[in-house]
């Protein structure tokens, strides 16, 4: 399958605001240089903590922030750092769906006006065929054609965030970013969204680009996953793979972190040691190491290679990359 979205090397760090005083200005480091790929009519997960960069990932993607390093392709062609025109044509290739629905829909304008305006904007299109197409994404979405002329408060949390995903379907982008597009909704509505979201995917071949701190829903929804520790990839592969099978001592911590059926088999779970520590300054070597039962004293000193395979990797000393075999070297 072809690359619809990829990243390489992406990095993005905040200053601290608030700072008085000599010296350098500390930072968040927020993403340490991230790469990854989803192809065409993909869904791809990334998961992790709450403060591991996986948002802001989402966002340098669809342009909202700008990245310091690295690049990003959307359809083949790079949008790092898309303006004007560029922009433009970056909102047709990746739309976002944000994890709230009732703060991402002007209260007021109507839902008919808030799906009427990326349409407007890219222009070359009819009143009536702007009105067709508003009701075209309604009824993809499962409401009905008289939605258009209510307002969002009218609207549950799940009907709302069915608005949210029409509206960004109707440019007909290939790539969807969804940040925690369900965890905001009650059980029994994140299913019929998560359905929606697999239902559009094979009708419309979409890439969607995932991101969750729920494993559980990541597992069901999606066919690779990465996992993100402090601003860093430390594995990716098929779901089945990395939640049956994980490699990296951080990803069986998270797949563990859930409670099981059989309380008899908690005390037999990895646990994760402490918290997070702070992303102005990271551990040095691997960030995990502070938190890992397997530490040895390499990884406090270097940062792991990517260990790539055919299907993702892993980057952990546990796991070295293989070595080049001497034929393959270059002189
Ligand atoms: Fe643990 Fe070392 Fe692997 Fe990091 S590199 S996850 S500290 S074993």
């Amino acid at each position: 399958m072809s690359p619809i979205l990829e990243v390489r090397g992406l990095r993005k760090s905040f200053p601290v605001a608030g700072r008085f005083g000599f010296g350098p200005v500390p930072a968040v480091h927020a993403i340490d240089g991230v790469s990854f790929t989803v192809a065409a009519g993909e869904n791809f997960g990334l998961v992790g903590e709450s403060g591991c960069g996986k948002s802001t990932v989402a966002r340098c993607i669809v342009g909202l922030i700008p990245p310091d390093a690295g690049e990003i392709r959307v359809a083949g062609a790079t949008v790092t750092g898309s303006r004007g025109r560029k922009a433009v044509g970056l909102h047709r290739s990746v739309q976002m769906v944000f994890q709230d629905p009732f703060a991402s829909l002007n209260p007021r304008l109507t839902i008919g006006t808030t799906l009427a305006e990326p349409l407007v904007i890219a222009g070359g299109l009819s009143r009536a065929a702007v009105r067709a197409r508003v009701a075209e994404l309604l009824e993809a979405v499962g409401l009905p054609a008289a939605a258009a002329a209510k307002f969002p408060h009218e609207f549950s949390g799940g009907q709302r965030q069915r608005i949210s995903i029409a509206r960004a379907l109707a440019l007909r982008p290939p790539l969807i970013v969804a940040d925690e597009p369900v965890s905001a909704l009650d059980v029994s509505v994140q299913a019929q969204i998560l359905l929606l979201l697999e239902a559009l995917r094979a009708a419309h071949n979409l890439g969607i680009l995932f991101i969750s701190h729920d494993l559980g829903v990541v597992r069901n929804f999606c066919r690779r996953v990465a996992v993100m520790y402090l601003g860093r990839i430390v594995e990716e592969g098929p779901v089945e793979r990395v939640f049956q099978a994980p490699r990296h001592p951080y990803t069986v911590a998270l797949r563990d972190s859930s409670l099981p059926p059989d309380p008899s088999a908690r005390d037999r779970l990895a646990r994760i040691e402490g918290e997070m520590p702070s992303a102005i300054d990271p551990p040095k070597g691997c960030h995990f190491h502070p938190r890992c039962p397997h530490r040895m004293p390499v990884c406090a000193l270097e940062a792991p290679a990517w260990a790539a395979d055919a299907e993702g990797g892993v980057a952990c000393h546990l796991h070295p990359p293989a070595p080049i075999a001497p034929s393959l070297r270059g002189t």
